[in-house]
């Protein structure tokens, strides 16, 4: 069973990546690593609604 999230820049607040996760092994929100395009770097990214 997987959910449809998205994470967003926590930087710009951009919403830069739709993805899926498993609720059983992330039961709470995501943080990763990730390029952001509008920050032209790497930044945290976190899950939102
Ligand atoms: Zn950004």
């Amino acid at each position: 069973m997987r959910t449809r999230i998205t994470l967003a820049c926590t930087e710009c607040k951009n919403r830069n990546y739709d993805t899926t996760k498993d609720k059983k092994t992330h039961p709470d929100r995501m943080e990763i690593s990730k390029y952001c395009r509008f920050c032209k770097k790497h930044t945290l990214h976190k899950e939102t609604k």
